[in-house]
């Protein structure tokens, strides 16, 4: 039996509650949350569709090319070094390629970054929904509304 786990960024539902349902069984989520929350609280990135980003990721804010950062040591490290609500300017996030500021992977607009990751991760949610067409599965909607229909609510 396959659990898909379907989750809008206003549901309420408690991560590590959700997690614990579902950490042993054949699970996958695809979420249109963006705040990293699955990751944190031990769901495997695997078996997780980021669709609209993810704000553990920097991309470049042009950008200039088409990867994402893993960005916990940086954010880490301007929480750590912050003072009245600054960071020194050294830590402010640079494009590696073309050094204009770095933002965060979210889809706001024709800039959002869709990386290898990204792709990955939309093929295995594919895969998942392939492979389990015929099999007992358990759909799981938190919070799906329609602001973003087209994306979990109407397929
Ligand atoms: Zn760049």
């Amino acid at each position: 039996m396959g659990v898909l786990v379907e989750v809008h960024k206003r549901s309420a539902i408690g991560y590590k509650e959700l997690y614990a349902c579902v950490k042993d069984k054949d699970y996958f989520v695809i979420t249109t949350n963006v705040a990293h929350c699955f990751q944190k609280f031990g769901f495997d990135k695997q078996k997780l569709f980021y669709t609209q980003g993810d704000y553990g990721l920097f991309q470049c804010s042009i950008p200039c090319h088409s990867n994402t950062y893993d960005n916990e040591l940086q954010i880490r490290t301007m929480v750590a070094e912050q003072k009245n609500m600054k960071i020194p300017s050294e830590l402010v996030p640079r494009c590696p390629v073309c050094g204009k500021p770095m933002t965060m992977n979210l889809r706001s607009d024709s800039k959002f970054v869709q990386d290898e990751g990204w792709e990955q991760a939309y093929l295995r949610y594919k895969d998942f929904i392939e492979e389990h067409k015929n099999l007992p599965t358990i759909f799981i909607e938190l919070g799906v509304g329609y602001n973003s229909p087209g994306i979990i609510k109407y397929p």
